[in-house]
């Protein structure tokens, strides 16, 4: 009997070793899961608790850059015709290789709220302006920035809304439905340093309300005409309830402008944007 055991034993001997070694190893990879069970706690995905973990990751910043760009025509013009509109062009095709440059480089726009709670964010915060209200800020700006996912603050005088070469209240529509953002220029692009209080007041106060009557949402955000503006025209704003203004001095806005007072950077057709954007 114990002969027969043991002819079996020798005859499935390597069947014995084969099933030994797969037991060991079923064991040790069983001990190692468990080891890094306890080495590495699960996630917990719990929404609640993501979500709180995400409000704690929100950074005030002390310290911020956000450039702001200044645009009037998005267009081809020849400079010995029109030198002045000339200088205020960037054709199409600048346009679109800037947006390209800015999306390839980490750039991404914010609006005109940011300066009132900056926070650390993972791309790198821009604002887009275009001053005027000139039709091709609808039949080209617009176009390329949504082919990038940027949006941009466009600078309306409403009284030449519709008018030859500006963009209708349709146009306007459509855009601020897209998530284009508008702010007032004006009612009529003067001088404000020049102009009667009354004149003032009507200015920058009816410009706003129309702005807000056409487009149904809040517009706090102006535009110095020609960049010009003194301390009564930036009381005149508090009072009305514009929270921030930008003008055409030249600068990278940071926690030490004054957000009446805005600066910002001129994009003409040859600038380079990637040498005044680079230190960013
Ligand atoms: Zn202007």
């Amino acid at each position: 009997m114990k002969n027969r055991i043991s002819k079996f034993i020798f005859k499935y001997r390597v069947l014995f070793i084969i099933i030994f070694f797969l037991l060991t190893g079923f064991l040790v990879r069983n001990y190692y899961i468990e080891k890094n069970k306890v080495n590495n706690q699960p996630v917990i995905v719990n929404p609640e608790e993501q979500v709180k973990g995400r409000k704690e990751e929100i950074v005030k910043l002390e310290k911020y850059q956000v450039p702001v760009l200044m645009y009037h025509y998005v267009r081809t013009t020849d400079e010995p015709e029109d030198s002045v509109g000339y200088k205020l062009s960037v054709s199409p095709d600048k346009f679109d290789e800037q947006m390209k440059w800015l999306t390839d480089n980490g750039f991404k726009t914010v609006d005109f709220s940011y300066f009132e709670e900056p926070v650390k964010l993972d791309y790198k915060p821009i604002i887009i302006t275009f001053d005027d209200g000139y039709r091709d800020a609808y039949t080209d700006a617009y176009r390329i920035l949504r082919k990038y996912n940027l949006t941009a603050t466009f600078y309306i005088i409403t009284d030449v809304v519709g008018y030859p070469y500006y963009m209708t209240w349709d146009m306007i529509k459509e855009m601020s439905n897209s998530k284009m953002k508008f702010g007032s220029h004006s009612l009529s692009h003067p001088d404000l340093r020049n102009v009667s209080d009354a004149d003032l007041d009507s200015q920058l106060r009816y410009s706003k309300d129309k702005l807000e009557k056409e487009l149904n949402i809040k517009i706090d955000n102006f535009c110095y005409p020609s960049g010009k503006y003194d301390e009564k025209t930036i009381s005149k704003l508090k009072e009305l309830g514009y929270r921030n203004a930008v003008t055409t001095k030249t600068g990278i806005a940071n926690e030490t402008s004054n957000i009446y007072e805005i600066p910002r950077l001129r994009i003409q057709n040859n600038t380079n944007i990637g040498s005044i954007l680079s230190g960013l």
